[in-house]
C-alpha cells in the first residue's frame, strides 16, 4: 500500500500550496509589499518548506497544517523584511567593540556630517578650485598624515582588505614569514592564512604554536621572500611558555636583507600607549618609527570611527597600494569616508577624549561609572517595587550594584579588562529565571544585550549610553511583563 502523508515526510510535497493560494491567504501587513515583491517572497516560503521536507525537518502533518505552516512564515517573513533593521541595541553585555553589536558607535559630529553629505551631492571627487575631477582620498590621506606625522596613508574598506592590498602589493608571487602563533582568525570568517593565498603570496609559517625566535625568521629569509608580517593577537592571550618576536627585533633582521616588515594591528592605538593601561605593544607610531614599511589597523575599533581599513607607511609601498586595481575594489564608500573623516577632524581638533563615544566610554573614570551603575541601581529597585505594588506581590527582583569588568573585544586586545560597575538582577518570582529574563530584555524594543552569570543577569554600565541608561527599568519592567505571559 502507498505511504499516506503521515507515515511518509515526502508524500508532504504534494501538499505544498501553490503561489496564487499562500497569496491569497498572507495578512494584510504582508499585503503592503508591492505584488512582484510578494510573489517573490511566497516562491522562497514554499521553497524552503519543500527544502524542509526533502530534508525531513518538517514534522509531518495534514494539508491544511502545511498551508497554515507556510502562511506563518509568509507573514513572519514579511514583518520582519518591513520593520526596521538593524535596530538601535543597549549594550550591556561589557564589550565596548562588539563586532556583533556593530563595534564603534560613530560620534555626534560623524552623524552630522553623513546627513549633510549624503543627502544630497557631495564634492567627494570633485576639485571645486579646478572645477574638474579630483581625487576622492587626498582630504582624508591629508588628515591621515597631519593626524600621525607619517609620511604616507591610505585607507581603504576595512581592515582585510587593507591586509590583502598590501600583501598582493607588496608580496604577489612571494614569500611571506609569518609565526605560526600569528596565523589569527577574527571573528566572521577573517583567517589570516586565507587573505595570504588570496593575495598571491606565499605563506611561509615558522615557529610553533606558542614559541618563535628571531633565529626561526633569520632562518626562512631567502632571495624569494618579499615580507615578514607581524599581525597583532587581536583575539586571544597566550600564556605560559610562550615567545613571539617583537616588531623592533623583526625590523632589526629585515633591515639586514633588505625586505620589508608589515605590521598588522587590528586595533591600533595611534600614539597614547597608556589608553589601555599597561603599554606592553607598540603603538602604530612606535611601530612606523621603528622601522615598519607598512602599518595597518581598523577604522572602527579603537579610533572608534566607520569601518575602514588605515594604513600608514613609506611613501613607496602607499604610491604602489593606491595603484594597485584591488585599491579600486576596495574602495571606502561615500558615507565610511565622511564619518571617518569627521572622526579624525575630532582627533585633529583635541576632542576626541569626550566626543568619540568609544574613547569616552575607555577613560570614563571608575567613580564616575559607580555613579551612574548606582543611579540605575536606584531606579531599578524603584520600578520593581512599583511593579510589585501594581501586582498587589514580592518585588520579582532584588537589585544590586556590582563591581564588574568590561572589555574592549572587537578583536582588540583582549587581556586588557577594564574596571568597571554594573547592576544584578537576581530573580526571586517564582518560575523566573535569569537566562529567562536576560532573553526577554533581548527581545524587548530596544533590546538590551546584558550578561548572565550564576542564575544573575549582569548589567555592565561602561558601553551604556547615559541617556539609554534612563530607559533600562522601564524595559526591564517591561521585559518581566513578557516573561510572565510565557508561563
Ligand atoms: C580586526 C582585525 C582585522 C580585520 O579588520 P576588519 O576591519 O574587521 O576587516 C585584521 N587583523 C587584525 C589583527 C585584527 O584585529
Amino acid at each position: 500500500m502507498a505511504k499516506t502523508g503521515k507515515d511518509d515526510p515526502r508524500q508532504m510535497l504534494r501538499y505544498l500550496p501553490s503561489i496564487e493560494e499562500l497569496l491569497s491567504q498572507m495578512s494584510r501587513r504582508a499585503n503592503t509589499i508591492e505584488p512582484d515583491a510578494r510573489a517573490n517572497l511566497a516562491r522562497r516560503v514554499v521553497a524552503r518548506l519543500r527544502s524542509e521536507i526533502e530534508e525531513g525537518t518538517l514534522r509531518p502533518g495534514s494539508k491544511d497544517e502545511v498551508l497554515r505552516r507556510a502562511v506563518r512564515e509568509a507573514d513572519v517573513t514579511a514583518a520582519a523584511l518591513l520593520g526596521q533593521h538593524p535596530v538601535p541595541v543597549i549594550n550591556a553585555a561589557g564589550v565596548i567593540l562588539h563586532t556583533n553589536l556593530g563595534r564603534a558607535p560613530l560620534a555626534q559630529e560623524a552623524l552630522r556630517a553623513i546627513n549633510a553629505a549624503a543627502a544630497g551631492y557631495s564634492n567627494l571627487e570633485y576639485d571645486l578650485v579646478r572645477g574638474e575631477r579630483g581625487s576622492r582620498l587626498a582630504h582624508l590621506e591629508e588628515m591621515l598624515c597631519v593626524m600621525s606625522g607619517a609620511p604616507a596613508a591610505l585607507a581603504v574598506n576595512n581592515n582585510a582588505g587593507a591586509v590583502l592590498l598590501a600583501l598582493n602589493t607588496m608580496a604577489d608571487g612571494k614569500e611571506v614569514i609569518v609565526s605560526r602563533g600569528h596565523l589569527v582568525e577574527i571573528g566572521g570568517s577573517f583567517r589570516m592564512p586565507a587573505i595570504m593565498e588570496k593575495s598571491g603570496a606565499r605563506l611561509v609559517e615558522v615557529g610553533t604554536t606558542n614559541k618563535t625566535h628571531l633565529k626561526d625568521f633569520e632562518q626562512a629569509i631567502t632571495r624569494r621572500t618579499g615580507l615578514i608580517l607581524h599581525v597583532h593577537q587581536s583575539n586571544f592571550v597566550q600564556k605560559g611558555f610562550v615567545k613571539q618576536v617583537s616588531v623592533a627585533d623583526l625590523i632589526s633582521i629585515a633591515r639586514k636583507h633588505g625586505v620589508p616588515v608589515m605590521d598588522d594591528q587590528g586595533s591600533g592605538i595611534l600614539r597614547d600607549p597608556g589608553l589601555l593601561g599597561a603599554p606592553d605593544e607598540p603603538t602604530v607610531l612606535e611601530s612606523l618609527e621603528a622601522g615598519a614599511s607598512v602599518v595597518s589597523f581598523s577604522g572602527d575599533k579603537l579610533l572608534g570611527g566607520s569601518q575602514a581599513g588605515i594604513v600608514y607607511g613609506e611613501s613607496e609601498w602607499i604610491e604602489r597600494m593606491k595603484a594597485n586595481p584591488l585599491a579600486r575594489a576596495l574602495r571606502l564608500d561615500k558615507l565610511q569616508l565622511t564619518a571617518l573623516e569627521a572622526t579624525i577632524r575630532l582627533y585633529l581638533t583635541g576632542k576626541a577624549d569626550e566626543e568619540v563615544p568609544v574613547r569616552s566610554m575607555i577613560q570614563a573614570s571608575s567613580s564616575e561609572l559607580k555613579k551612574r551603575a548606582g543611579a540605575l541601581r536606584d531606579a531599578l529597585r524603584a520600578a520593581v517595587k512599583e511593579d510589585a505594588a501594581d501586582r498587589k506581590g514580592a518585588p520579582a527582583l532584588t537589585v544590586k550594584l556590582v563591581e564588574v569588568s568590561s572589555v574592549l573585544g572587537g578583536g582588540s586586545s583582549p587581556e586588557v579588562e577594564l574596571p568597571d560597575w554594573g547592576v544584578a538582577l537576581v530573580p526571586k518570582e517564582p518560575g523566573l529565571t535569569a537566562s529567562g529574563l536576560e532573553r526577554a530584555m533581548r527581545e524587548g524594543r530596544p533590546p538590551v544585550v546584558a550578561r548572565v552569570s550564576e542564575e544573575q543577569v549582569i548589567l555592565t554600565i561602561r558601553a551604556v549610553f547615559p541617556k539609554q541608561g534612563e530607559h533600562l527599568p522601564d524595559l526591564i519592567v517591561r521585559a518581566l511583563k513578557r516573561v510572565r505571559t510565557r508561563h
